[in-house]
């Protein structure tokens, strides 16, 4: 597998394991930083890497600097570009994810908004092991942050506190993955992705109202399962729908689109992954990597 040998560091690019900032820096001290991670797939008979819905995830960036506040926040333009660098500079052969992250670089207060400063990291990124036999995943008692409190909209580093006591949990507790309910008991999504469901051959997902992340994989599989004749509905979803469901699974940038086999040690149906979770999964291959030509706008080669 290939090796990340630099990073991109406010436009600078240095050997991966040197960029530094302070402990003391807001974007530590009081996780002021914002993130995201994208995938760039390699087409094996192109022999090329593009980078999947980038301008998605750099628009999702932008809304959370707005939020966050940020002082003169690195543009589009300057984000794009350093996201480019760290793949042609670290030249990989296979797959990348890519995290571009926003932080506070300087010690200060919370009232601190500024300046900030960017990195780009280009990293070698397995897929999950259960990518087609699929994952257990518990109902976790811990509850979804909300969006009048920690809003889940923006992809702060910060979130991840609760993302991390979700995984421990469900960790300890023997399931490879969690779902989290909001605090009026609806589905609202897994640490690190969005959930769907299918019954009575529609698909269902929770809606952006449910203090889900706006997952740019959510909207792709929407859109697939639209172009595929699978109706698409986004509602609240309660626990014990999950149990009923005929099949489910999760989604996001980094689990890509995987099937869920079981919930709180119930089987999902026969419990092996569902047909259309399957067919979906192939399409969302197809679309990302680029071996189909639909959906073209959504891939930007790395030249
Ligand atoms: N929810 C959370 C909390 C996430 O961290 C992620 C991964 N970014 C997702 C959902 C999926 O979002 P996306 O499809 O944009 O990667």
């Amino acid at each position: 597998m290939w090796q990340a040998k630099v990073i991109i560091h406010n436009g600078q690019s240095l050997p991966f394991g040197e960029a530094r900032i302070h402990p003391l820096a807001v974007g530590v001290a009081y996780g002021a930083a914002v993130f995201e991670g994208m995938r760039a797939y390699w087409n094996p008979s192109t022999k090329r890497l593009s980078v999947f819905r980038m301008e998605e995830h750099l628009a999702r960036l932008d809304q959370g600097m707005k939020i966050m506040r940020f002082d003169n926040a690195p543009s589009r333009d300057v984000l794009r570009d350093g996201v480019l660098r760290s793949l042609r500079e670290n030249a990989p052969d296979d797959d990348a994810y890519i995290r571009l992250q926003v932080q506070i670089e300087v010690i200060g207060s919370m009232a601190t908004t500024g300046p900030v400063g960017w990195i780009a990291a280009a990293m070698p990124r397995e897929r999950s092991t259960k990518f087609k036999t699929g994952v257990a995943v518990g109902v976790s008692s811990w509850t979804r942050i909300s969006d009048n409190s920690m809003p889940p909209r923006v992809k702060a580093t910060a979130n991840y506190h609760a993302g991390r006591l979700i995984t421990q949990q469900a960790k300890v507790d023997g399931y490879d993955n969690a779902v989290i309910l909001t605090r009026d008991g609806k589905v609202s999504e897994a640490p690190g992705a969005c959930v769907a469901i299918i019954r009575d051959g529609q698909l269902i997902t929770p809606s952006r109202d449910n203090d889900i992340l706006e997952s740019v994989t959510r909207a792709t599989v929407l859109e697939l399962a639209r172009e595929l004749g699978i109706p698409t509905v986004e509602r609240n979803i309660d626990r014990t729908e999950l149990y009923v469901a005929d099949e489910a699974f999760l989604c996001g940038t980094g689990q890509e689109l995987v099937p869920i086999t079981s919930v709180d040690r119930l089987p999902v149906a026969d419990g092996t992954p569902g047909a259309l979770t399957m067919k979906l999964q192939t399409a969302y291959e197809s679309v990302v990597r680029g071996t189909t030509d639909a959906h073209s706008e959504w891939r930007t080669p790395v030249s």
